[in-house]
């Protein structure tokens, strides 16, 4: 069922909720247009299907558009993705002609219709061309990649539409870059009362773990992330590899297909070669129809959640595993070093032995892992929770009918 924001009360607090309805009332009139590449799969995609509905309930008409592409041009957003992460990839101009050619067919489709046009990383990015035929409407980039180190020549190319909007929103200062337009500050957040978050029985743990074949009588070590090789997941196998060598355990490794990530099948069948016949190893492709709830029962039954990546956009997976209070063992990237001050709210890693360390160091002491994870649980309950990031967003709406020049959320 579809929450209302009154409905959050029991966990933020009557305050903070009534300081939303307050701030909501000022954007009355306004219509908020997101637009993105994928409904389903990913981190973009789960946080506005939670925060849509909210900001409808809200008060603030709030839409949530997909632009449409073929597998050609999800394999050059892909690459353009890669490349923002600072991988080295064969952008060919006949990739360039794809972008825009898809570009060109959504302009055609799409009904741009908002007030407030925002677009969610790059794969729309050249929409902002048709900034001119609305007149009046403002535009945001929201960038959900850490950009900090990104291969300069794809940077250059995205910067002459970035520049073109009339601001941009980063998760930290961290991911941002020098632009000559007002950038935010705003970090992600999770819904505690979702299908993937909300507080589950006991019995509904096992009930996934059977489903999926899991045993509930040995510790699992789980990373719940796409197939994508920045998420590393050959990495996970390797220390889990040495972990097994002195702890009875086993590793699930739990993922989907997102509509716009094309190298998944490849990454997919790596997986597979390198666990071979290891029993001991679950990989586990989730039921697209029970995936919220089968993620949240594979989270809370596992002793050890790791998000081992090579690069992060915020690591949702992170915040999720904190919120249920769960030991992690992560790399310390992207926004993971925001969510994990290490040996307080879980370990850093920075390599497959430390990770393997980290993982043993917690199967090994259940009540420092319960310690870390009730830290951990605190930090999000702080910081990266759904009410925060609503009004962050409202704020940002505001700010953009006022004329400072930077305003830092
Ligand atoms: N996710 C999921 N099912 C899967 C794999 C991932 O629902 O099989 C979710 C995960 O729970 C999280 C999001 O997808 O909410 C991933 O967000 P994150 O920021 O960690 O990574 P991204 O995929 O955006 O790089």
């Amino acid at each position: 069922m579809e929450k209302r924001i009154e409905d959050y009360i029991p966990i933020v607090g009557r305050d903070n909720i009534d300081e939303l309805r307050l701030i909501a009332e000022k954007l009355k009139g306004k219509t908020i247009q997101n637009i993105n590449s994928t409904a389903v799969g990913g981190g973009v995609a789960e946080i506005l299907s939670r925060i849509v509905p909210l900001l409808n309930n809200l008060g603030v008409v709030t839409k949530w558009d997909v632009i449409k592409g073929g597998t050609d041009f999800f394999q050059v957003t892909k690459k353009i993705h890669n490349a923002l992460h600072g991988k080295r990839e064969n952008i060919t101009r006949n990739n360039i002609k794809t972008f825009f050619e898809t570009t060109k067919a959504n302009i055609k489709e799409l009904r741009l219709y908002g007030d407030i046009i925002f677009v969610h990383d790059p794969q729309p990015i050249a929409l902002i061309q048709e900034k001119k035929s609305h007149p009046g409407a403002k535009w945001i980039w929201r960038c959900h990649v850490d950009v900090s180190q990104p291969i300069t020549g794809v940077w250059r190319f995205l910067k002459k539409f970035i520049e073109r909007y009339d601001a941009t929103v980063f998760s930290a200062p961290s991911f941002a870059q020098k632009l000559k337009l007002r950038q935010f500050m705003i970090c992600p957040s999770i819904d505690p009362l979702s299908e993937k978050n909300r507080e589950i029985t006991r019995v509904e743990i096992l009930s996934v773990l059977k489903k999926y074949g899991l045993p509930h009588n040995k510790p699992l070590v789980t990373q719940v992330s796409r197939f994508d090789r920045l998420k590393d997941p050959l990495g996970v196998i390797d220390a889990f590899k040495l972990v097994q060598k002195r702890v009875d355990c086993h590793l699930v490794l739990a993922g989907s297909h997102a509509a716009d990530d094309p190298e998944s099948s490849e990454v997919l069948a790596e997986v597979r070669e390198r666990v071979k016949d290891d029993s001991n190893i679950h990989i586990l492709l989730v039921d697209p129809e029970t995936n919220d709830f089968d993620i949240n029962g594979l989270q809370r039954g596992s002793s050890v959640i790791v998000q081992k990546s090579i690069r992060e956009g915020f690591a949702l997976t992170v915040t999720e595993a904190l919120w249920k209070a769960r030991p992690v063992v992560a790399s310390a990237v992207g926004g993971i070093p925001l969510q994990i001050a290490h040996k307080y709210s879980g370990l850093l890693c920075h390599s497959v032995e430390g990770a393997a360390m980290q993982i043993k160091q917690f199967l090994n002491n259940p009540d420092y892992a319960a310690k870390l994870g009730a830290n951990g649980k605190e930090h999000v309950k702080q910081n990266f929770l759904l009410s925060r990031h609503l009004r962050d967003y409202m704020l940002l709406f505001l700010a953009l009918y006022s004329t400072k020049d930077i305003v830092y959320l």
